[in-house]
């Protein structure tokens, strides 16, 4: 016998061979099997008297095998397997190409069912047939019996060589007609609350639906159990930091307000607001646990700086941490330069920049990881500041947690500049509090978008070239290639490529930079800072600076560069509209009006009709939701797998549901806890093994 969570290999016929296969589709235990989910259904439901096919559709027939052969075509290596079929109204044929053992099970006289779609042969020869069909054997009369294959919606699966769908249908059907107990983690006044089905209604629903909306309440019940388990967890997590001690940052208002006066420029109301309560967080005992988000420019820094000059003139060590030794060299010497009045230490530390004095007479210490590995230690570290890369510092707060020499820890200052639409937000970043920066600072210039089309090449290169003649800069992009190991090559193959069109063939008097992914960081820097320094070949060419930064998509974060003026963007639909939105941003950093031209590899309706948002919309968060809506949630959350089911996190877009959740989390937080659920209990350390957010 085998329960919900025996190993696979206990049910029965599961030999070796066959065990090999299941743990390549990630299926090891009895559940995993039921939670193998269709990822489409082929539709068999009409189902026709012979007579009535019609060429080109898919239908299911009730018929009776006349004749069946097999044949082999030594020249192709391949059988054939053909028979002749009939019922009250017509005959028709049907083959089956290399399935030799069909005729095991196919003989003649039996009833059959048949599903597939209906082909015509050549010349009309042999008239219509189905090729390839699925079947099922009903018995020496046409019974009425239960199908698993035929006259439905059939569920088809990720499969693997050798294991089929119709495979594992038998299997999940042997399965759910066996297994007297599915145990279920939701508390059981959650389904009856928020209308869900039961888990082994759901699951004999999604596997074998009588009709379409018995899939979308199965899925919806599978997808409420997930997100509802993630949104649990981040709970869960959130209190578990604010059962913890962190040192008190008492405000220092009248020092913060000179600071904000000393600002050439004033702050926004969201910067405020935004600076307001993260100063209120630090004030207090429990870990401050906190998420920035604002559109790129929106001024983030600044808001972190009022917080690091708090806590630095009170004695107390500050990280500031960034994705790359570029960004972190930039925040080095912006926050320098704000803090510049104030006795402030600030140091720089990456893998290649080594602290001149011991990291204990630091204030404020900049850096990338380097910064908080094993071996760096702090003195009174208060206040960490993770810019773009919130896990980054999640992580590894939650190993200074297990770490019972810490008494107490430091707060946490996340910051992302991929704005998200606010309930993605609250679910992916839920053991986080959330500051949102909604406006940009006043007086920016609008970046001139435009998509330009194949013959307007020529001008958009004769644009760049004046815009250099007066002094600015340009990027230009070069397109996306799914990433994997091979197509990094590929991507810095094209990179290079456009590097040697452009410096030979189109703008041979200009000096072109390149950077991808593959230099060492002290290229890449080198590269920067060729690009950053001042005087470009307008410059009379003494002090000759690059004036074109040739690029792939690691250009996305953070780069800094208020000289340029235009960026343009090759394959420009391969890109997220909100990674598209992140490239924009990296013009238009000071008063120069600035550009952003979008070149396209296909002329299709869609792209262009995707790049018309981007060239119509400034607003960072209303991107994301439109991107959210066309490309789904996988796209922010980086390469990294989210450790999620496809299936919840394809509902992570249905803001109903997410907001459903929700008030199921609220209520059991309100009147139960985690320890009355074991099940729930066992599920949520499962999940944090597994669970990758970015
Ligand atoms: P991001 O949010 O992308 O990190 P930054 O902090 O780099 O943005 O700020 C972008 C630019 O805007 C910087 O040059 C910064 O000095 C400037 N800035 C920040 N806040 C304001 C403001 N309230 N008014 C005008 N300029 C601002
Ligand atoms: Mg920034």
């Amino acid at each position: 016998m085998f329960e919900y969570s025996s190993p696979i290999k206990d049910l029965p016929g599961i030999g070796p061979k066959v065990l090999e296969k299941l743990t390549k589709l990630k299926i090891k235990k009895v559940s995993d099997l039921l939670l193998h989910l269709p990822f489409r259904y082929e539709d068999f439901s009409q189902i026709k008297n012979i007579a009535d096919l019609i060429i080109g559709e898919k239908a299911t027939i009730t018929a009776k095998i006349l004749n069946i052969g097999q044949k082999r075509v030594w020249k192709r290596n391949m059988t054939i397997t053909e028979a002749l079929l009939e019922d009250e109204t017509a005959p028709i044929m049907s083959v089956w190409f290399n399935q030799p053992y069909l005729t095991n099970t196919l003989k003649k006289g039996l009833w059959v069912n048949i599903s597939g779609k209906i082909s015509m042969g050549k010349m009309g020869k042999r008239g219509l047939y189905f090729s390839n069909p699925a079947f099922e054997v009903l018995g020496e009369e046409p019974y009425d019996k239960e199908m698993l294959h035929t006259a439905g919606l059939i569920a088809i699966y990720p499969e693997t060589q050798g294991l089929t769908s119709r495979y594992l249908r038998l299997k999940i059907k042997a399965v759910l007609d066996n297994l007297i107990n599915i145990p279920d983690f939701l508390p059981s006044y959650i389904p009856k609350e928020f209308n869900l089905i039961n888990l082994r209604q759901a699951l004999q629903q999604i596997h074998f639906p009588k009709n379409k909306n018995e899939i979308e309440d199965a899925q919806k019940r599978l997808a409420f159990q997930d997100i509802f388990l993630l949104q649990i967890y981040s709970r869960n997590e959130k209190e578990k930091i604010k059962s913890r001690l962190a040192k008190s940052i008492p405000t220092n208002l009248p020092l913060i307000k000179k600071f904000i006066e000393s600002l050439p420029f004033q702050l926004t109301n969201s910067q405020k607001l935004a600076s307001w309560q993260i100063l209120k967080d630090i004030e207090k005992q429990t870990p401050m646990n906190r998420i920035l988000v604002g559109d790129v420019g929106s001024g983030k820094t600044v808001v972190a700086a009022i917080a690091a000059l708090n806590t630095a003139t009170q004695k107390h060590q500050v990280a500031f941490l960034a994705p790359t030794e570029i960004l972190a060299s930039q925040h080095f010497k912006t926050l320098s330069n704000l803090l510049k009045n104030w006795p402030i230490k600030i140091g720089l530390l990456t893998a290649s920049h080594k602290l001149k004095s011991g990291l204990d007479k630091i204030d404020i210490a900049v850096g990338t990881h380097a910064l908080i590995q094993k071996n760096v230690k702090f003195k009174n570290l208060a206040l960490v500041v993770v810019d773009e890369q919130h896990r980054f510092g999640v992580d590894q707060r939650a190993s200074l947690l297990k770490d019972p020499k810490h008494s107490a820890i430091p707060h946490l200052l996340s910051m992302s500049a991929t704005p998200i639409p606010r309930t993605l937000a609250l679910t992916i970043y839920g053991d986080l509090d959330l500051s949102i920066l909604k406006e940009l600072p006043q007086g920016r210039k609008k970046i001139i978008t435009k998509a330009v089309s194949p013959s307007n090449r020529d001008k958009a290169y004769q644009f760049i070239e004046n815009q250099i003649k007066l002094g600015r800069q340009a990027f230009v992009i070069c397109p996306l290639i799914e990433e994997s190991e091979a197509a990094i090559m590929s991507e810095v193959k094209n990179a290079t490529a456009e590097y040697e069109k452009l410096s030979k063939d189109i703008f041979p008097h200009l000096k072109i930079g390149l950077l991808h992914g593959r230099m060492s960081s002290q290229e890449k820097e080198e590269v920067i800072k060729n690009f950053s320094a001042p005087g470009g070949s307008a410059f009379g060419g003494k002090n000759k600076k690059t004036d074109i930064l040739v690029s792939t998509s690691v250009v996305e974060v953070g780069v800094d560069i208020p000289n340029a003026s235009v960026m343009m963007i090759e394959g420009a639909d391969r890109f997220g509209l909100s990674q598209l939105h992140q490239f924009r941003g990296r013009v238009g950093r000071a008063e120069h009006q600035s550009y952003c031209f979008l070149f396209t590899g296909t002329s299709s309706r869609n792209s262009a009709e995707r790049l018309k948002i981007l060239v119509e919309s400034e607003d960072g968060f209303k991107l994301a939701e439109k991107d959210l809506e066309i490309r789904g949630p996988g796209q922010f959350f980086g390469s990294v797998q989210s450790g999620l089911p496809d299936l919840a996190m394809a509902s992570l877009k249905d803001t109903g549901l997410i907001e459903e959740v929700q008030q199921a989390v609220n209520l059991f937080f309100q009147k139960d806890k985690i320890e009355n659920h074991p099940l729930l209990s066992a599920r949520l350390s499962e999940f944090k093994e597994n669970i990758h957010w970015e």
